[in-house]
């Protein structure tokens, strides 16, 4: 069967704005995200049962990442070692276009023009299917939800359920009109089938299979692989060379480590004690083997985490598991969607994530799109402080460009506008003084007839912003009379 080649659409993530506005007036849209959410938040909640003993793994996991990070150097320099020793090969990449003229490098090497791929955020990240394709290599996504957008030519939507945007329908509609032969029906058992014969069918053909990975392994160089439906074991077996991408703060030092740290990534991600398949990659093929690739590689990408491991801070930001569940909890993402950040990783991970990755100039309405409600923070298995993160990088993206702070993020002062800082200046000084404050609040509450019907932006959403008839002071003195 001839590999099908999809056209990709790339988003760029300053047009969240208007793309939010637009998914809100999405209602179709609205009603199966909202649906989704509420079923996976169902889905966690069922698998702990315990608050106790959540909280107690919680704190563990968030242990676990945090020392992890804190040896991240060392750790990756054992996790190379003990990798090659097994006849892995290790290869760092800095940016995108390394990583990517690495593998394409690699696919080359293997004299293959198909590759088939299991599920690999990272490999999204640097937009991998986009590049080997326009180097004449096809690039097909062997995890369901992954082939879905592909055949849809859309990025995923969401981290764990990449098609979750998609109604049964829409699918139904999707494989009778691009896989070659396959009827028009709505049953989900036959589309599946249609899809896992259509991928399934490729495997002969493909000489490189590519992965991504959960967690790596430094004490015994191991490259764990968490996944539902068994095609991450057949990418990274079947054909003669897998590459497995991940980004560099995937490091875990010990074996020990894993357990945890897969308990609460399964619970949390799709409500499942365990997943169906979890594979342990320790090195290629060995003389007398009958099956497995005969090479394995690692690449190892940075793509600004670097930066956010430098910052004491923003290093909490590594500790991510990637399950998901910030996204499903929280109340932005479940209205406007995964499509409307224009990011890889979309919701409360991809506002504090992306800024690294892509800079701040291009992600800063990323770190406003959230109402602060904290569930995100409370939901993170790892404990990541996602809402006090938010706050650091809306303030980052105000700072004048030229005011020095000991790690200034890629692209920081996004945002500044010298009126608008201005604004501030005098907000922060009308409130650093009782006297000032008091005087301000009288004079306004009497002159709040003046108040403009429309203020700017403010009022394309929500009704105008008008001081209340009396002071607060006002109001608790005549309490008291
Ligand atoms: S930030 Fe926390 S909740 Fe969100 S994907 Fe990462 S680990 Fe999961």
């Amino acid at each position: 069967m001839k590999p099908i080649v999809h056209k990709l659409e790339f988003m760029p993530s300053r047009e969240f704005k208007a793309r939010a506005h637009e998914a809100l007036g999405n209602t179709g849209q609205r009603r199966s995200f909202r649906g989704a959410m509420d079923f996976l938040q169902a889905k966690r909640a069922a698998q702990f049962p315990d608050t106790a003993e959540l909280e107690a793994l919680r704190t563990l996991g968030e242990g676990i990442r945090q020392r992890c990070l804190s040896k991240l150097p060392e750790l990756l320099e054992t996790l190379e070692a003990r990798l090659t020793a097994k006849g892995v090969q290790v290869h760092w990449a800095e940016t995108p276009e390394q990583a990517n003229a690495i593998i394409r490098g690699l696919v080359v090497a293997a004299g293959g023009d198909l590759v088939l791929k299991g599920k690999s955020m990272v490999s999204e990240e640097i937009e991998l299917n986009h590049h080997l394709a326009e180097h004449g290599i096809t690039a097909i996504e062997s995890d369901m939800g992954e082939y879905i957008v592909q055949l849809a030519g859309e990025k995923p939507s969401h981290i764990v359920m990449p098609a979750v945007h998609k109604t049964r329908a829409q699918i139904a509609r999707l494989f009778h009109e691009k896989v070659p032969g396959a009827p028009l029906t709505e049953d989900v058992d036959a589309l599946i089938r249609i899809g896992r014969h259509a991928i399934r069918d490729l495997y002969p053909q493909a000489k490189v299979g590519l992965s991504g990975v959960n967690f790596a392994v430094a004490e015994t160089g191991t490259l764990c692989l968490v996944e539902n439906e068994g095609n991450g074991r057949m990418c990274t077996t079947v054909p003669d060379v897998h590459i497995a991408i991940t980004g560099i703060e995937k490091v875990v030092e010990f074996l020990s480590d894993v357990p945890p740290l897969y308990s609460l990534l399964t619970r949390s991600a799709t409500g499942q004690p365990v997943t169906t398949y979890f594979n342990m990659i320790s090195g290629p093929r060995r003389d007398g083997e009958r099956d497995g690739p005969k090479q394995v590689h690692l690449v190892l990408l940075d793509n600004g985490r670097s930066q956010a491991f430098a910052d004491e801070q923003l290093r909490a930001t590594l500790q991510c598991i990637r399950c998901g569940a910030c996204m499903n909890h929280c109340p932005v993402y479940a209205r406007v969607g995964g499509h409307a950040y224009g990011t890889t990783y979309p919701g409360p991970i991809g506002a504090i994530i992306s800024p690294h990755l892509l800079g701040l100039q291009n992600t800063k309405d990323l770190p406003t799109a959230s109402s602060l409600c904290g569930a995100c923070g409370e939901v993170c298995p790892v404990r990541i402080p996602i809402p006090d993160l938010l706050l650091r990088l809306r303030e980052e993206a105000v700072r004048a460009p030229d005011q020095s702070v000991s790690h200034p993020l890629k692209g920081q002062g996004a945002a500044h506008d010298p009126h608008l800082a201005g604004v501030w200046r005098l907000w922060a000084w009308l409130h650093a003084n009782p006297l000032r404050y008091r005087a301000y609040t009288w004079l306004a509450t009497r002159l709040r007839g003046l108040m403009p019907r429309k203020q700017l932006g403010w009022t394309l959403h929500r009704i105008a912003l008008k001081p209340a008839p009396k002071t607060l002071q006002e109001r608790l003195a005549e309490r008291q009379r």
